[in-house]
């Protein structure tokens, strides 16, 4: 098989089938996008899917707005089910965080987004016998919930087919292809692709198909842990989310009698893995450290029942931001990674923005210069004024 496209995108991630669809949706050429499984399959996957608006930043949170407001438009519209459950999510700060927490709280509002601030009594009613002594402060955003990343991600690609781009699952590019500076291709298992512009998203693998042409971006695969939860019955109408900054846990009800754990407590955020190998299933230590760490905060979980818990990773850069720019060596190469443990919300941004670099080739937008890869150089890394302690990942 000998294909020539316009654009390759490799990694059918919740990214790479967003910018399979909104450069498609241009018509300003051939576009193919090249998954070495089946899509949906990396971190996607096994994504907690959370929608917020809630950053440290003013220009993260207007991007997580316009793509929140994707999500509950887009896919009614174009006929899709991604399963946007708007519950609600609560953030819980001890006395560490909370002023940080008043100010980006201000911030944010000043920036458009629905934050309450609850008193205990709020959040008792909507945590079930919460234990909130070591409280200092509890938002809420109303407007937050979560989605189906499986679901989303094969909507992107259904539109991005009927715009006309080919997805090859089980293509797995075996290398970048150049002549002189610029990309001439990919090799894979399905043969040669020849391109004039490759983007490669593919998240914490982005390193492996760079090392061959000398890059190197500052992404570590980073592994974290989900436990599953099955609610005892006196926890059944509990289901909003809730980010615990106190312990670094994070919780959310999976549409299902069953609510999902995630630990992004520095402690846990430490293992540097190998992509195409590391522990899928979570550890015991980890599964009774996090089932611990909500049974302090909602007794009741002392009545759940494990059903296991996954290992997934997270493709972190220094801080915590993606990197979306051309390849400073390989002309026509961009690379679209590095989301750190958030990329999912922004997705239909990062689409948008990615199509508009490929074909302009113009990285003055301010959101472009901002994600640039040498900001850890030149030091304009993505640093929040107002930080959480608690947290490697903000
Ligand atoms: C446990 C967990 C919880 C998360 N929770 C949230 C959340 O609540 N909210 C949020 O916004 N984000 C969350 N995230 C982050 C979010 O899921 C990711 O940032 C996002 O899914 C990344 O999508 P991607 O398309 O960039 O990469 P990926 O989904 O990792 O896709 C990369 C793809 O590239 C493919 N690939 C790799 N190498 C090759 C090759 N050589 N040839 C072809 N294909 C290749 C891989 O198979 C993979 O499918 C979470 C992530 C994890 C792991």
């Amino acid at each position: 098989m000998n294909k020539n496209y316009d654009f390759l995108i490799i990694g059918g991630g919740v990214n790479g089938t967003s910018i399979a669809m909104h450069l498609s949706e241009m018509g300003i050429g051939s576009v193919a996008l090249l998954e070495k499984k089946g899509l949906a399959t990396g971190a996607t996957g096994r994504s907690g899917a959370m929608i917020r608006e809630h950053y440290l930043t003013p220009e993260l949170v207007r991007m997580s707005s316009k793509a929140r407001s994707f999500f509950e438009q887009w896919p009614a519209e174009y006929g899709y089910e991604i399963n946007f459950h708007k519950t609600g999510r609560i953030l819980l700060f001890g006395e560490n965080d909370a002023n940080s927490a008043r100010k980006n709280a201000d911030m944010n509002r000043m920036e458009g987004v629905s934050i309450e601030t609850l008193d205990t009594k709020a959040v008792s009613k909507m945590i079930p016998d919460a234990v909130l002594e070591d409280i200092e402060l509890a938002l809420f955003e109303p407007e937050a919930g979560y989605a189906d990343p499986v679901a989303t991600t094969y909507a992107f690609a259904s539109e991005a087919i009927k715009n006309g781009a080919d997805i090859y699952t089980d293509c797995e590019v075996t290398g970048i292809m150049t002549r002189g500076d610029r990309v001439t291709g990919v090799s894979s298992n399905k043969g040669i692709f020849e391109t004039a512009v490759v983007i490669n998203v593919t998240g914490p693998w982005a390193n492996i198909l760079l090392a061959p042409l000398g890059e190197k971006l500052p992404i570590e695969p980073t592994r974290v842990q989900m436990v599953h939860l099955r609610r005892p019955p006196s926890l059944a109408k509990f289901e909003q989310i809730v980010i615990d900054h106190t312990c670094g846990a994070y919780y959310r009800n999976d549409g299902s009698p069953n609510t999902l754990i995630g630990g992004e407590a520095p402690e846990d955020m430490m293992e540097i893995a190998d992509p195409n190998n590391f522990g899928l299933n979570a550890d015991h230590m980890f599964i009774e450290r996090y089932w611990s760490r909500i049974t302090r905060r909602v007794p009741e979980f002392r009545n759940a029942i494990c059903r296991g818990g996954y290992g997934s990773l997270y493709d972190m850069t220094p801080d915590g931001n993606p990197i979306i720019d051309r390849s400073p060596n390989t002309r026509n190469l961009y690379n679209v990674a590095g989301f750190s443990g958030h990329g999912f919300k922004l997705s239909p941004v990062i689409g948008s923005l990615v199509s508009k670099l490929v074909n302009s080739d113009d990285i003055s937008d301010a959101y472009l210069t901002m994600f640039r890869e040498d900001r850890f150089i030149t030091g304009n890394e993505i640093i929040p004024e107002f930080p959480y302690g608690n947290r490697a990942h903000q």
